[in-house]
């Protein structure tokens, strides 16, 4: 289902009133987990007014430590749509467990998969058979056809709006969190019409190198960047050293659109 041979045509993705594919770049913004109400209402403004216009929050986070924070859950999701709906942007957010779809899907436009559960398959067919759009991750050691047998089992099980997002895989380099494995975007194009944007905070892991990795991902033809964004990242429950300062994810923004159409 995913194949280009069988659609040659670009898919177009609608998320809300967001149309994600082809050669106009999709921003999705926000911070890596919702932690407040407060906090989801600065972010979502700040980015709305840069240019994003997909509001991200995870709610329930897929933590390395258990002892780590987890997320807020329904609460979580909670303060997500509420920011997306007081700035006008559809909201995507991760699901860990074939018990939450009833639930989380009258609060998401969109629903997450995250790399660790790319090959969950039973969650796949269960979030599939919603029909709502899903984010699929790259898992952290899928290869491409792995991960598009994974679009598959979405697909086969009733969504046939799938985004593919390359999150960089592990590789022996430790310099970085993951490698951004640039080239998958013109193989995924070649191989599916489905679209595929770029994850440059989980590929880097590092601040200061989401900015130049998002504009490596854009230039590659992809059609969309997902990017942690936090208003005081050094008090970040998850992920806030790869976290853009509001400020950052601004010149990224303008920056992008020097270098293609966004949406
Ligand atoms: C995330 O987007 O916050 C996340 C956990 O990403 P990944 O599944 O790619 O690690
Ligand atoms: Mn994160």
């Amino acid at each position: 289902l995913a194949s280009r041979e069988l659609k040659p045509d670009d898919t177009i993705v609608q998320v809300g009133a967001v149309k994600i594919g082809g050669n106009r770049i999709v921003m999705i913004a926000g911070p890596c987990a919702v932690e407040s109400r407060e906090q989801m209402l600065s972010i979502g403004g700040a980015v709305r007014e840069a240019g994003a216009v997909i509001l991200r929050g995870g709610a329930f986070k897929p933590r390395s430590s258990p002892y780590a924070f987890q997320g807020l859950g329904e609460e979580g999701l909670k303060y997500l749509r509420e920011a997306g709906d007081a700035y006008g942007m559809p909201v995507v957010s991760e699901i860990v467990s074939t018990t939450d779809v009833d639930m989380m899907k009258d609060y998401v436009h969109m629903f997450q998969i995250g790399a660790r559960n790319m090959q969950n398959f039973e969650l796949l067919k269960v979030v599939g058979k919603t029909g709502m759009p899903v984010l699929l991750k790259r898992g952290l050691s899928a290869t491409i056809e792995e991960w598009l047998m994974a679009a598959e089992y979405l697909m086969s099980s009733g969504t046939d709006g799938v985004v593919l997002c390359e999150r960089g895989i592990r590789t022996y380099e430790r310099a970085t969190r993951n490698t951004l494995d640039v080239s998958a975007i013109p193989v995924i194009q070649k191989l599916t019409h489905l679209p595929i944007i770029g994850d440059p905070s989980h590929a880097t892991g590092i601040r200061d190198m989401v900015s130049p990795v998002s504009l490596a991902i854009v230039a590659a033809g992809a059609s969309g960047l997902t990017v942690e964004v936090h208003d005081h990242p050094e008090k970040a429950l998850s992920d806030g050293p790869q976290s853009l300062y509001p400020a950052q994810f601004e010149k990224l923004a303008r920056d992008v659109q020097a270098l293609a159409p966004v949406v």
